[in-house]
C-alpha cells in the first residue's frame, strides 16, 4: 500500500545540526562567527573519530566556545528503540526513531576475516514495491534527509566501535530500507560527508550503492567522480517479469540499466555486480539464466545470486538447491561471473529485504521495546 511521501517539520530551539553541514560549512559557519578556523576541525574530530556528540565533553574547546557551540548548534541523533543481535553475536540490527516518529532500521555486520559492513537505510520505506521485499509493503512514507543519513551512520559505526569493539574502518552498503536513486539529492549530499576525511573519510571504494536503477540516475551518480561500487538489483531477464516483480513507476528498461552500467565501469573502472534475487519457479528457470547471459554479453562484472530471504507477507520460497545450481551452470556456460550472496542476520530479520517497520509486529510491541507511532502514523 502507497501513502504520499511528507516533509519533516524545522526544530524548535532554531539551532542547527551539524550533520546538516559539510565539514567545509562548519568550517564557513564558525569563522563567521568569529571563531578560529582549526575549531572546526577539532569539533569535527570530537564527532566523527572519537564519536562524542556532547559540546560539554570535548575538552580542547574554551568553556566559552563550548556554550557558543551549545547556543547555536545541535548533533541531532534518531533515538535507538532496539538493538538486536544474532545469538553468534555477528550480526546487530539498530531501530531508530527519527524526530517525526518515523523509524528505520540500519544493520551491523561483522566479518571474521574483513572488515565490517554497515547496511544503511535511505528512505522511510520505498515506493518500488518489489513483491519479495519487506520494505516494499510500507509504500514510501518518506525520504531521510541527508541528516538524517548520516546520524543513522553515526550511531552504527558507534555500535561498532564502543558495542562491539571493531575499530576498523567499514564498508558500507546502501542496502537497507529504501531505494537510494529515488532520494538522490539526500543521497549525494550524505556521500559527500562520508567521502570527506574531516568527516567519516570513508573511502569511496569503501561503498556499495545497490539500485532497481533510474539509468539516468545511475549516470549522475558517475558524475560524482567517485569510485562508488555500483550493484543494479535485475531479478528478471525480460521487461514484462521484471515489471510484475518491481512494480514502481520509476525504473528504466532492462536495456536502458545495462547500458548505464556499461558506461559506469567506463567512467569508474568498477566491475558492475548484478543482483538476482533467486525465487523458486518465479525467476529461477534456466531459460531465465540464458537470457540474462546473453544480456550481460561483454559487461565487465557479475551476477550476485540472492536466494531469497523469507518474508511474512507472501508465500514466496527460496529456489530448490537443484534450480539454484542449475541457474549458476546456465550462467556461467554463457560466460557469466557468478557468486552466491550467504545473507546475514536472518534470525533477527536483519538480512536483505527483511527489513520493514511496523509497530504492529509482536516483537516490535512485546515489553513496549517499540511504543512510537508506526510508518504509516508517523506520516
Ligand atoms: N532498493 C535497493 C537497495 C535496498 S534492497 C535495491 O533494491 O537494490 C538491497 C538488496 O536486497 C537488493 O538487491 C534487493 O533485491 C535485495 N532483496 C530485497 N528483498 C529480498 C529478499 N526478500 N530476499 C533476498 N534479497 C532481497
Ligand atoms: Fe525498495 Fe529495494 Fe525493497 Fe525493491 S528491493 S522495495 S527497491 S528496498
Amino acid at each position: 500500500m502507497m501513502t504520499s511521501p511528507r516533509s519533516i517539520q524545522p526544530p524548535e530551539n532554531g539551532s542547527l545540526d551539524l550533520f546538516s553541514l559539510s565539514p567545509e560549512e562548519l568550517r564557513q559557519k564558525l569563522t563567521d562567527m568569529g571563531m578560529a578556523r582549526y575549531r572546526a576541525d577539532q569539533i569535527l574530530a570530537w564527532i566523527y573519530r572519537r564519536f562524542v556528540a556532547n559540546f560539554d565533553e570535548m575538552t580542547d574547546l574554551s568553556r566559552q566556545d563550548r556554550q557558543l557551540m551549545t547556543e547555536r548548534f545541535r548533533v541531532e541523533l534518531p533515538r535507538v528503540q532496539d538493538v538486536k543481535r544474532t545469538g553468534d553475536g555477528m550480526t546487530a540490527k539498530l531501530l531508530l526513531q527519527l524526530r517525526d516518529g518515523c523509524a528505520v532500521e540500519g544493520v551491523v555486520m561483522l566479518h571474521p576475516k574483513r572488515r565490517p559492513t554497515l547496511c544503511v537505510s535511505t528512505q522511510v520505506g520505498c515506493a518500488q514495491g518489489c513483491l519479495f521485499c519487506a520494505t516494499g509493503t510500507m509504500g514510501l512514507v518518506r525520504d531521510m534527509e541527508a541528516s538524517e543519513i548520516l546520524s543513522q551512520i553515526w550511531l552504527l559505526r558507534r555500535h561498532l566501535a564502543r558495542d562491539l569493539g571493531e575499530e576498523r574502518v567499514p564498508t558500507l552498503v546502501f542496502m537497507g530500507m529504501g531505494e537510494p536513486l529515488d532520494n538522490e539529492a539526500n543521497l549525494h549530499k550524505a556521500i559527500g560527508v562520508l567521502n570527506d576525511a574531516s568527516g567519516f573519510g570513508l573511502g569511496s571504494r569503501k561503498m556499495t550503492l545497490s539500485t532497481v536503477g533510474s539509468a539516468a540516475g545511475i549516470r549522475r551518480l558517475a558524475d560524482l567522480n567517485l569510485q562508488i561500487q555500483l550493484a543494479v538489483s535485475l531479478h528478471a531477464a525480460t521487461d514484462a517479469l521484471r515489471r510484475k516483480m518491481i512494480p514502481g513507476q520509476r525504473t528504466s528498461r532492462i536495456e536502458e540499466l545495462i547500458d548505464a552500467a556499461r558506461d559506469y565501469h567506463e567512467r569508474t573502472g568498477r566491475e558492475i555486480t548484478f543482483e538476482y534475487v533467486l525465487i523458486d519457479r518465479v525467476n529461477d528457470s534456466e531459460e531465465e539464466a540464458r537470457r540474462l547471459a546473453t544480456l550481460m554479453k561483454g559487461i565487465r562484472g557479475k551476477v550476485n545470486l540472492i536466494p531469497l530471504n523469507p518474508v511474512d507477507h507472501n508465500n514466496m520460497q527460496p529456489p530448490a538447491p537443484l534450480s539454484l545450481s542449475r541457474f549458476r551452470n546456465a550462467l556461467e556456460q554463457g560466460g557469466i561471473k557468478v557468486t552466491v550472496r550467504h545473507s546475514q542476520g536472518r534470525e533477527i530479520s536483519a538480512a536483505c529485504g527483511q527489513l520493514a517497520v511496523n509497530s504492529s509486529r509482536p516483537q516490535d510491541s512485546a515489553a513496549g521495546a517499540f511504543a512510537g507511532p508506526s510508518p504509516r502514523r508517523c506520516a
